[in-house]
C-alpha cells in the first residue's frame, strides 16, 4: 500500500493545480455554478422515472411478499444482486473510479463498470463528476447534494434531509444529456476538456480528465442502459432456470431486480442525506460529514463518511479497529489475489494530524 502524504491545513480543492493532498485527483476549480432547471413537465417525468418507478417495483415486491411470503431464492437474487450492485457503486464507482484511489487489471474495471451501472444511479461518468463536485465543494455553494446548504431551523433542516435523499439529482446533468455530450466527443476528448462552455454538463464534463482520455472506458460507459437492463435480466434468467418456470423468472425480476433496484438506489441515496447529518465525527474534515456504523455496514463502507472526506483519496475507510470496511476487505482481498495495487492509505502522522482527539 502507498501512504498519502499529510494535508495542508488550509483548503485546496479549489486550486486548478493544487489538487488536494489527501486525493489523488486534481478536483475541478471550477464552481459547479447554478443548476440548469428542467421545465415542469420533464421535472415531473425525471422524478417519475428515478423516484415513481422504483417506488411502484418495491411495492411490487411488498404485494408478493404479503401474497406468497418469500423463498430461499427470493432472498438469495435480492441479497445476492444487492451485494453485486453496491461493490459495484463502493468498490468501482466510488474508489476506482471518482477517487482512483488503487490500481486493478482492465477485466476487473470493466466488471466494476458494469456492476456499478447496474445499479441504474447513472453512468460511472456522471456519476463521477458529479462525486468530484460534490467533493469540490462539499455542504458550500455548488455541492450538487448537501442537505445542510443554505438551511436554517428544523423544518428548513428536515427539508434539506428529504431534498438530498429523494430530489438532489434534478439539479444536476439528465443521464442522457451528459452521454449525448461524451458521446459527442468520444473521438476528441481534449475538445471537450478545453471547452468554454459554462453549460452544467460542460462543467462536470471538465472534472473528469483522466477518464475521458480513457478510450475503451469510454466505450463502456456509453452502453449504460444495456447494463442497467443486464441488472434486471440477470435474476430473471436466474430465477427462471432455477425454478423452471415464468413464476419464477418473474419472481427473479421482482426481488433481484425492481426491489433490488429501489433499495440500493435509497442507501446510496443516503450516503447524501444521512452521511452528512447522522453520525459522529472524529476527523477534521472541512465540512459536515459524519461516521455512521448502520450506514457503513449497508453501503460497505461509504457510511465511514467522514473518515472518507478526510482522506478522499484512501482506499480504505477503517481507521479504528472496530469499524468495519467490507469494500475495504474486499480490496484487500483482491490485492492478495494480485488483482488490485497501489492501495492509497493516509500515513499514521497525516491521520494524527486530522484526528479531533
Ligand atoms: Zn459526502
Ligand atoms: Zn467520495
Amino acid at each position: 500500500m502507498s501512504a498519502l502524504p499529510s494535508l495542508p491545513d488550509a483548503p485546496s480543492a479549489h486550486g486548478p493545480t493544487s489538487a488536494p493532498a489527501e486525493s489523488p485527483l486534481a478536483l475541478s476549480s471550477e464552481p459547479a455554478g447554478t443548476p440548469e432547471r428542467l421545465s415542469g413537465p420533464r421535472r415531473a417525468l425525471v422524478l417519475f422515472v428515478v423516484q415513481g418507478l422504483p417506488l411502484l417495483g418495491f411495492c411490487a415486491g411488498v404485494w408478493l411478499f404479503l401474497r406468497e411470503g418469500l423463498s430461499g431464492l427470493d432472498l438469495g437474487l435480492l441479497v445476492g444482486m444487492y451485494l453485486l450492485t453496491m461493490i459495484g457503486i463502493e468498490v468501482g464507482f466510488h474508489r476506482y473510479f471518482a477517487h482512483r484511489t488503487f490500481e486493478t487489471t482492465r477485466p476487473l474495471r470493466a466488471l466494476f463498470l458494469i456492476l456499478g451501472s447496474m445499479a441504474g444511479q447513472g453512468s460511472a461518468l456522471l456519476w463521477s463528476a458529479v462525486h468530484r463536485v460534490h467533493h469540490a465543494n462539499t455542504d458550500q455553494p455548488g455541492d450538487p447534494h448537501s442537505p445542510l446548504l443554505g438551511r436554517r431551523g428544523a423544518w428548513d433542516g428536515l427539508c434539506g434531509f428529504f431534498w438530498a435523499q429523494f430530489l438532489w439529482y434534478l439539479d444536476v446533468p439528465a443521464i442522457g444529456r451528459f452521454g449525448r455530450l461524451v458521446e459527442r466527443h468520444r473521438a476528441s476528448p481534449a475538445d471537450l476538456l478545453a471547452s468554454t462552455e459554462d453549460d452544467q454538463a460542460h462543467r462536470f464534463a471538465r472534472t473528469l480528465p483522466d477518464l475521458l482520455r480513457d478510450e475503451p472506458l469510454v466505450r463502456l460507459n456509453q452502453r449504460y442502459g444495456t447494463w442497467v437492463l443486464l441488472g434486471f435480466a440477470l435474476p430473471t434468467l436466474v430465477g427462471g432456470l432455477v425454478t423452471g418456470s415464468w413464476a419464477g423468472a418473474l419472481r427473479g425480476l421482482v426481488w433481484g431486480g425492481l426491489v433490488r433496484y429501489y433499495v440500493v438506489q435509497q442507501v446510496t441515496f443516503a450516503i447524501n442525506s444521512v452521511g452528512h447529518t447522522v453520525g459522529s465525527r472524529s476527523l477534521n474534515s472541512r465540512d459536515d460529514s459524519r461516521n455512521n456504523v448502520v450506514m457503513a455496514l449497508l453501503t460497505l463502507g461509504a457510511g465511514w463518511h467522514n473518515n472518507h472526506h478526510a482522506f478522499p483519496g484512501s482506499a480504505r475507510v477503517d481507521f479504528r479497529w472496530w469499524q468495519v470496511d467490507l469494500g475495504g476487505l474486499l480490496l484487500r482481498l483482491l490485492a492478495r489475489l494480485g488483482l488490485a495495487w497501489d492501495l492509497r492509505v493516509p500515513s499514521p502522522e497525516a491521520l494524527a494530524a486530522r484526528s479531533d482527539r
